[in-house]
């Protein structure tokens, strides 16, 4: 194989798969690089040494296949979530994108439909691509809220099989309330996930639509140890829903999917859960920091309550993106127009990124 040969186009790949582009934000080798939402502080020393010991434990047993059914983690992950969760109600996959991908070949897949508020999760269409289903864009308000009454409205009309509810959202920082979920569970046949990827960043006061499973048997609650856990590397989604919901998904998921390795390491770094969350905190006053310099610097900063802060404003996102990217910073261009999306990091990084966009001035 000395030359590339052949193009996508010469290939017998699926007629819906034919002129999509896959997953794509770049992976540049940048100093401060706040363009894909990870927490950027690393794991803490001493819970990195506990995580090591259990995974030699683990490597002694790697001749043999793990244990499928993730016993130890699925405690770990109820008693962490709590709300009366037990083992039976937990799910966990290779970072909550392939949780999501199960949902999807469960409940989804060729000729049903799913359903999401854009702009949402640039990967919700890219995952009900791959599994043949086809995706519906409802709408938002301009501030990017979505009402319980127009939520349930547009729900009521597509009539998805899935609906794929991001809270807070990404990429717009956008919370929604637990009156949008129930009145979009109400209104739907299919299922609803409320995907929490960034629920850790939320106001501490604000609820989860964990208190909602109940009683609710189409609702599922997914979540990631990528970005409030410092995890993002280990690749560990999860969510919470009716014991029936996650047998369905025992159907679709491979045979031990989740790694020996993986699940020492994950049960490992649950057991040290506020360690692990511990720069949160101080991660949100980033954000905020963020927000509030930005509309000094005459942009629009969107409400957030994510580790993120999309801003409008932006003349030219690319040419912005590019001057940052010459200076050794690494933000989100998303396709909105006028907007970009930077990830609240560390204070040093956070300053370099608004030292550096002062310094560029493009604001309109
Ligand atoms: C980052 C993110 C995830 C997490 O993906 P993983 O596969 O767990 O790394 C899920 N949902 C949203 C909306 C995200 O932004």
């Amino acid at each position: 194989m000395e030359h590339v040969t052949a193009s996508l186009e010469d290939l017998p790949l699926r007629d819906d798969l034919r002129g999509l582009t896959p997953y794509g934000a770049p992976q540049a080798a940048l100093p401060v690089a706040l363009n894909v939402n990870e927490n950027t502080h690393p794991v803490p020393d001493e819970v990195g040494s506990s995580i090591l010991d259990d995974i030699a434990v683990a490597l002694q047993q790697v001749n043999r296949y793990p244990d499928r059914e993730f016993t130890a983690l699925r405690e770990g992950f109820a008693d962490y979530l709590g709300h009366g969760l037990r083992p039976e109600n937990i799910w966990a996959g290779n970072g909550s994108n392939e949780v999501l991908q199960q949902i999807l070949q469960a409940f989804a897949g060729p000729g049903r439909t799913v359903f999401g508020f854009a702009p949402t999760y640039s990967m919700y269409p890219l995952l009900t691509q791959g599994t043949g289903a086809t995706w519906v864009a409802g709408t938002r308000e301009p501030d990017y809220t979505v009402t319980a009454e127009s939520a349930a409205r547009q729900v009521a009309e597509a009539d998805p099989d899935v609906v794929l509810l991001c809270s807070p959202n990404n990429p717009t920082g956008t919370a929604l309330g637990l009156d949008v979920v129930e009145a979009v569970y109400d209104a739907a046949r299919g299922v609803v996930v409320v995907d929490e990827a960034y629920q850790e960043f939320a106001p501490k006061e604000s609820p989860s639509a964990l208190t909602l499973l109940d009683g609710r048997p189409r609702l599922a609650v997914s979540r990631t140890m990528s970005k409030a856990f410092a995890f993002a590397g280990a690749r560990v989604g999860y969510l919470a829903a009716d014991p029936a919901f996650t047998d369905a998904l025992r159907l679709v998921r491979l045979p031990y999917h989740l790694s020996a390795l993986t699940q020492a390491a994950a049960t490992a770094a649950l057991r040290y859960a506020p360690t692990m969350l511990a720069m949160v905190d101080e991660i949100v006053t980033q954000r905020d920091r963020i927000s509030a310099t930005l509309e000094a610097l005459g942009y629009e900063p969107h409400e957030s309550a994510a580790n993120f802060v999309l801003f409008g404003g932006v003349d030219d996102p690319a040419a912005t993106w590019r001057a940052l990217h010459d200076r050794g910073i690494l933000i989100r261009d998303v396709g909105i127009p006028g907007h970009l999306r930077v990830t609240a990091g560390t204070e040093e990084e956070t300053t370099a990124f608004l030292d550096a966009l002062a310094s560029i001035e493009s604001a309109s």
